[in-house]
């Protein structure tokens, strides 16, 4: 109640910054985080990129050491307003390699411990939704996209929306079945950086309607839960054709998100989700009573710095 309120006066848009650890074999570099302190984080720019430091300010950022349980620690209300019948969207950006799936899903070999945001909030979701069941009576539904090249696809029936089908779960492993379903349908590019990395969006939803058993009242709350295509430029120079026109669409779509959620954070009265499918799709869950919540990821290696740097000016300005 209180986050909600907090949330209607400060706007719904929050900006949460997370920093991966070393992977293994490269932890004698040094990192180009010099220090982090609640909302802020600040960068070491190597000489060759122009040397100094730069300091971004957001709603959190969370070093290398923080666990999948302390990201989602303060996650709470925000799965609680989606069964009060709030739209809810959780983005998670970042340069290939940077951690974004790690955050919404976890490691390939997962446990227990290193579920992601998925199988957090939907486990959060169906725990609510039971404390609640005197009072009312929660419908689940999940549905899993993906956007390749401004093209959607369902990743769980192969149909091309808006014919995607909304499928009926009622615990959180009946969703586990069905995201490893659609993880194993996810359009994979391979790259030298990261065999898993994605060359697309890819958005699982979860509807939630919720029926109040005095007053016969109907709420519906919808939740994205969004892992973005590698947010990396490419350079023009070195890719053609296929790869070429799959960066095009990535960048895009990635600044048309980014338009968007500047507009709305600025109060524009214009805010331009035509620009691109993801946009148009997630329409009706960013802005008005939605609440946005935009997980950007960096990578702590000196090499990826000028990465680093414009994903800090890109969550910069949606913040
Ligand atoms: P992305 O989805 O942005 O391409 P990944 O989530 O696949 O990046 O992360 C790249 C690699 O780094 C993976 O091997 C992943 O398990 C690892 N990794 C990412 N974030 C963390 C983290 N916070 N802690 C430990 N390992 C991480
Ligand atoms: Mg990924």
């Amino acid at each position: 109640k209180l986050y909600n309120q907090v949330q209607d006066l400060k706007g719904s848009i929050r900006v949460y910054c997370r920093v991966r650890p070393f992977l293994s074999g490269l932890s004698n570099y040094m990192s180009t985080v010099d220090h982090i302190e609640d909302g802020n984080i600040t960068i070491n720019i190597p000489s060759r990129h122009g040397k100094g430091r730069r300091s971004f300010n957001f709603n959190k950022v969370f070093g290398p050491s923080a666990t999948q349980a302390d990201v989602f620690s303060d996650m709470h209300p925000l799965i609680r307003s989606v069964l009060d019948g709030y739209n809810v969207c959780i983005f998670a950006y970042g340069q290939t390699g940077s951690g974004k799936t790690y955050t919404m899903t976890g490691p390939r070999e997962l446990t227990e411990k290193s579920q992601g945001v998925n199988y957090r909030a939907l486990g959060d979701l169906f725990l609510i939704a039971d404390q609640r069941k005197d009072t009312f009576k929660y419908d689940v539904s999940v549905q899993m996209i993906e956007i390749y090249n401004e093209q959607v696809r369902d990743l769980l029936t192969g149909l091309s929306v808006p014919d995607a089908n909304l499928i009926r779960v009622s615990s959180t492993s009946d969703v586990i079945d069905l995201m490893n379903l659609g993880q194993r349908n996810r359009v994979v590019g391979a790259t030298a950086l990261n065999d898993r990395s994605s060359r697309s969006h890819s958005c699982l939803t979860v509807h939630v309607q919720g029926r109040d058993l005095t007053s016969g009242a109907i709420l519906r709350g919808c939740m994205h839960l969004v892992d973005l295509a590698g947010s990396e430029r490419v350079d023009k120079s070195e890719v053609t054709g296929d790869r070429l026109k799959e960066a095009q669409h990535i960048n895009k779509s990635l600044s048309a998100l980014g338009d968007v959620i500047a507009s709305l954070a600025q109060k524009n009265s214009h805010v331009p989700y035509r620009n691109s499918k993801l946009t148009q799709l997630l329409q009706d869950s960013l802005g008005g009573q939605a609440k946005t919540l935009m997980f950007v990821h960096i990578s702590p290696e000196p090499d990826a710095v000028s990465e680093t740097i414009s994903t800090l000016k890109f969550a910069e300005r949606v913040a």
